[in-house]
């Protein structure tokens, strides 16, 4: 059995006590074994601090980028045996294993492309300058400066190696160091990724630290300029938020929870539409991909009532697409879920939506002797308002169709009854209408994505986070928000209102070409 150690303080580190095992969710098999236990956080926080941080504030952004890009490179060379550890440890189909490998990849290369664009100073200059005096002798100019602080990343367990990265990218071109914890019982393929970063030797030291299995009191030693990056359940983000060191400096803490994702058919699509083949074939992908255990999967399928019977027959065929089984077959397009306690959690997560919905397929009874498998399972909702559709994030391949009157503000009604969501993806081409929704919606989302005949054959899923895109969402989604290209850099950094003589904000603090 693998035992995964941490790198901290510049050297690997196996944890003493009992480790937690990780195991191989189709199989059962055992296949590793975790533990953080005598790890030195002070340590860990000192050399990040003293050795990462100046290493890589001495660097201009453009230098950053140049790491990140070979960084996704080095990465890129491993994606075969990476893609294996996905499937074993993640029960991840090879699909679903690219989709967080090449995601994780193609988000560096992305934010190395960026970099590019940043210029080789130091801070990053916000907006234009603003005369503040009788004349613009005396002005202002906002500028973003890197926060002389560490990064603690914790991730989730459904997206092991995009979920590190994607943090990591923005933090290091920031100039932050990093300490990546991701979630344990998919530890397996991060850990396999920080060996590589490790030994590739791009990184300066002190930049990336790597925990293995718990963060122990890292969170209770943080200062004022540190942050915190989560991602995870709402109960667990809520309770990092909480922790008395962390609410009484004013650390920064991001959080990404869970969220309850809405598509919106409005009444117009016809059924021989573009439009209507995008929302059959993105709701499906939507709820399979990774076993559904994905925080932007939609949860909540809005159907004008007319309509309920005709789509639900279609979108039952859809998933009946989707053979289930051994993620290491190819034959599979959907694997398992990732360990015995999610699959406890799904199954009784459904037998909660059964009691107020009709089961359309799929549902809570298992479908294998052995692994953690559980059917893709669509409900139509007896009562649309009934609570547990808006506040039960189920984390399976599980979706409920509410029947609604297909007036728009009815389908906002009930989308932003799920709090605060990360997506939420309308199929219309009738513009009012989906002004009406959007202007709706939007303050209680992070992304709004519309599909409709004219952008069908050129669109990407709902369910794709986007480096250049912001990513988060308001109330139970977290109140976080990460990537969207320069944007992702803005929880490093401080931005500070400069005023002052306008000559010398100009040349040393404003846009090159001001200067
Ligand atoms: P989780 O149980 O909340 O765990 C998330 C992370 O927090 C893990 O690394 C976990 O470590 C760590 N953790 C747990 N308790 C902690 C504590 N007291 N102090 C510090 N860290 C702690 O969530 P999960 O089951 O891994 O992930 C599934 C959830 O994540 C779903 O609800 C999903 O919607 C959400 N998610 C959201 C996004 C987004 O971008 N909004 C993306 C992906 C997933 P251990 O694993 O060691 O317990």
């Amino acid at each position: 059995m693998q035992t995964l150690d941490s790198y901290v303080a510049g050297k690997w580190q196996t944890g003493t006590g009992q480790p937690t095992v990780l195991s191989n969710p189709t199989t059962g098999a055992a296949l590793a074994e975790v533990s953080s236990e005598g790890i030195d956080f002070q340590a860990v926080l000192d050399h990040a601090r003293g050795v990462g941080g100046p290493a890589l504030r001495a660097l201009t952004f453009v230098e950053r980028g140049g790491l990140l890009k070979d960084l996704s490179a080095v990465i890129h060379e491993h994606r075969e045996e990476l893609i294996g550890i996905g499937t074993a440890n993640g029960g991840n189909t090879r699909g679903d294993a690219k989709f967080d490998i090449d995601g994780a990849t193609g988000t560096l290369a992305a934010y190395a492309r960026i970099a590019n664009g940043l210029g080789d100073r130091p801070f990053l200059v916000d907006g234009d300058p603003i005369q503040l005096g009788r004349t613009a002798r005396f002005s202002g100019q906002h500028v973003w400066m890197t926060r002389p602080g560490v990064a603690v990343h914790i991730n989730a367990f459904n997206f092991p190696a995009w979920g590190m990265l994607e943090k990591a990218a923005c933090a290091l071109l920031a100039g932050v160091p990093v300490i990546e914890k991701p979630g344990t019982s998919t530890a397996m393929l991060a850990w396999r990724i920080a060996r590589i970063i490790v030994a590739s030797g791009i990184l300066p030291e002190g930049a990336f630290q790597f925990i293995a299995g718990s963060v122990g009191d890292l969170l209770t030693r943080l200062e004022p300029l540190d942050c915190v990056a989560f991602t995870g359940s709402a109960r667990t983000g809520a309770l990092i938020r909480g922790i008395p060191n962390l609410v009484e400096r004013n650390v920064r803490v991001n959080i990404e929870a869970d969220s309850l994702n809405s598509a919106v058919l409005a009444p117009d699509v016809d059924a021989e539409s573009d439009t209507y083949g995008i929302f059959l074939k993105y709701v499906a992908l939507d709820m399979t991909q990774k076993a559904g255990q994905k925080c932007t999967a939609v949860r909540r399928i809005l159907v004008p009532q007319d309509r309920v019977p005709a789509v639900t027959e279609d979108l039952v065929a859809e998933l009946a697409r989707t053979a289930v089984g051994d993620p290491a077959d190819a034959a599979h397009r959907m694997g398992p879920l990732v360990n015995t306690a999610q699959l406890a959690d799904v199954r009784a997560g459904i037998e909660r939506l059964a009691a107020v919905c009709d089961v359309a397929c799929g549902g809570a009874d298992p479908i294998a002797e052995t692994g953690c498998f559980v059917a893709p399972t669509l409900l139509v909702a007896r009562d649309p308002e009934a609570a547990v559709i808006h506040s039960d994030e189920v984390f399976g391949p599980v979706a409920t169709i509410l029947p609604y009157s297909g007036a728009a503000g009815d389908a906002v009604a009930l989308a932003v009854r799920g709090g605060g969501s990360l997506v939420t993806s309308v199929y219309s081409n009738d513009a009012a209408w989906t002004t009406e929704f959007v202007s709706g919606v939007g303050p209680w989302h992070g992304r709004v994505w519309i599909g409709s005949d004219k952008s069908a054959e050129q669109s990407l899923p709902p369910g794709m986070v986007l480096p250049t895109m912001v990513h988060g969402g308001p109330g139970r989604a977290g109140g976080g928000e990460e990537l969207g290209g320069e944007r992702g850099l803005e929880l490093y950094m401080q931005r500070v209102a400069l005023q002052g003589f306008k000559g010398l904000l100009d040349a040393r603090f404003g846009r090159p070409n001001d200067a």
